[in-house]
């Protein structure tokens, strides 16, 4: 038998093989504002993924994985709830709500009382989810601005911006909350794992950039 197919010790938090964990990359770092990342089932195990150490970090994150939602996985709760998506022309798809304006007031509420959404995948594979997740697709959506240029160089296509899922989450808190600051560690400890991926890449991630 294939010797490849015995399952190699897999770290418990990160959910990489021991050899490849990324924990010591965590940034334990603490906010406001609720996170729920919906995370594609392509990118679970994916080697350049940075939504495991985002969820690994954020004090108040979960992490859903999942293509199609067809019910919110939230809870009704009174707190004002925020889809991450890029500002772009609405698309001409019949079936697609538009989303509602995002009320001004919701950005001087309290952090506490916001829940940010993240989709985490491909740009193609973010925009599928939306797709196929009527409850995405009516929330107000949080568009960043004034972003500095991306370091996840390890990856193209993952966005029209090429950022990552963790750095635009940090940028989107640090906007949120008014507090960029906050969430530099996490950014530089981002740094490292960006550049312990770019070394190892190539060597033993066999899954292409797409998927
Ligand atoms: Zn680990």
């Amino acid at each position: 038998m294939c010797a490849a197919l015995v399952p190699r010790p897999q770290c418990t938090a990160c959910l990489r093989p021991l050899s490849a964990c990324i924990c010591r990359w965590v940034a334990p770092t603490d906010h406001a504002v609720e996170v729920v990342v919906l995370q594609h089932p392509l990118e679970v195990h994916h080697a350049k993924g940075s939504a495991r150490l985002l969820h690994l970090s954020l004090a108040h994150c979960r992490l859903v994985v999942g293509e199609a939602f067809a019910a919110p996985v939230w809870p009704v709760d009174g707190k004002h709830t925020l889809l991450l998506y890029p500002d772009s022309p609405q698309e001409s798809a019949p079936d697609l709500r538009a989303p509602l304006p995002l009320p001004p007031e919701w950005l001087q509420a309290k952090s506490s009382r916001l829940r940010l959404v993240v989709l985490d995948g491909t740009w193609r594979k973010s925009r599928k989810m939306l797709y196929q997740s009527p409850p995405l697709q009516q929330l107000p959506r949080l568009a960043l601005r004034n972003l500095p240029p991306s370091h996840y160089r390890i990856r193209k296509a993952h966005g029209p911006d090429q950022l990552s899922t963790l750095e635009a989450t940090c940028y989107a808190l640090g906007q949120l909350e008014g507090d960029a600051a906050r969430f530099q560690p996490l950014l530089d400890a981002f740094d490292g794992f960006v550049e312990y991926v770019e070394q190892a890449g190539g060597q033993r991630n066999a899954q292409t950039d797409e998927s």
